[in-house]
């Protein structure tokens, strides 16, 4: 089983995050622009559930009132504008519209922007350290649905970004394989496991004492056996890594390469030498490209993306 996937992603995105002017007060920012080249890899789909409500650009603010976006859909809650007028069914219709869209574009993963009562996730306001009701209307229809989430704010962080792409990668070529058998179990395990490591060691291990114990029997495993792990291994790649487990294992995961292989990338420093992200990121990009123009596999990300165009 090779470790490419060339099927170009499909990203939803806030269409006011890129570049948009969508905002109530009529504003909005292009964040894809910090992706450079990374740009071009992916099929964008931006919408904005506010503006497919009717609304209009500048509109009211809206906030939610009496509960969460889960508590809105289950008819809990209502969302007011400024002037306290309920606009429950144009934000409802907006957002479902949205939803339609994303699915008829079958979206790999959605980019969503935090602190809107529509679009947010873990807030859904932007006033000081306030968090509102999260999730908003339309990240409760996204939650509810299990989309892979990354928050558009991680955009402008070369290593954040890296790390959410990485994921994603392995998240959707795992999604598309079928697991059936032993051997294709044990074959993505040992390509993703040093990812999965880092996300979470002790959830990394618990996974791996499932599958050793699967391979170690004499019984062929059922097919829901193989699902539930296959979910545990989508699951813990939603994680985002911490960024000291990031470097520790760029170190690991580079002299590996390098006693292995003999690769050797200038400027990769050892975990305990100070540098900003940015360094961190083109550390991990310089390894990446090296070790893919020799056909190795470096475990930091292991599933080489090279979409067709
Ligand atoms: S509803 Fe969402 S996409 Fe539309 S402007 Fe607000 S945050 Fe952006």
């Amino acid at each position: 089983m090779e470790n490419l996937l060339k099927r170009k992603l499909n990203l939803g995105i806030a269409a006011c995050q890129f570049g948009a002017k969508f905002r109530y007060n009529g504003k909005g920012i292009d964040l894809t622009q910090y992706l450079g080249r990374d740009r071009g890899q992916f099929i964008w789909t931006p919408v904005c559930p506010e503006v497919m409500s009717g609304m209009g650009v500048p509109r009211l603010t809206i906030k939610l009132s009496g509960g969460n976006g889960f508590d809105f859909w289950e008819g809990n809650a209502n969302v007011k504008d400024k002037e306290g007028k309920i606009k429950n069914d144009m934000i409802k219709q907006g957002a479902l519209a949205c939803l339609e869209t994303l699915e008829r574009a079958k979206i790999d993963a959605y980019i969503y922007m935090e602190g809107s009562p529509s679009c947010g996730v873990k807030r859904t306001t932007l006033k000081n350290q306030r968090l509102g009701n999260p999730p908003g209307v339309f990240g409760a229809l996204l939650l509810q649905r299990d989309v892979f989430l990354i928050s558009s704010i991680d955009l402008q962080s070369p290593i954040r970004w890296w790390d959410w792409k990485r994921r994603l990668v392995a998240f959707v070529w795992i999604k598309e394989q079928e697991v059936n058998s032993k051997e294709i179990l044990k074959d993505i395990w040992d390509k993703i496991k040093y990812v999965l490591y880092e996300l979470h060691e002790e959830e990394g291990t618990a996974i791996r004492d499932e599958i050793r114990d699967i391979l170690k029997s004499d019984t062929e495993p059922s097919s829901e056996l193989y699902d539930k792990i296959k979910l545990e291994m989508l699951t813990l790649l939603r994680k985002p890594a911490e960024l000291e487990n990031i470097k520790k294992h760029l170190w690991d995961n580079y002299v590996d390469l390098k006693k292995k292989e003999g690769i050797e990338v200038e400027d990769v420093l050892e975990p305990e030498a100070l540098r900003n992200m940015t360094h961190i990121a083109q550390e991990l990009l310089g390894i990446e490209i090296e070790a893919r123009k020799k056909n190795y596999l470096f475990r930091s990300s292991p599933i080489n993306y090279k979409p067709d165009r």
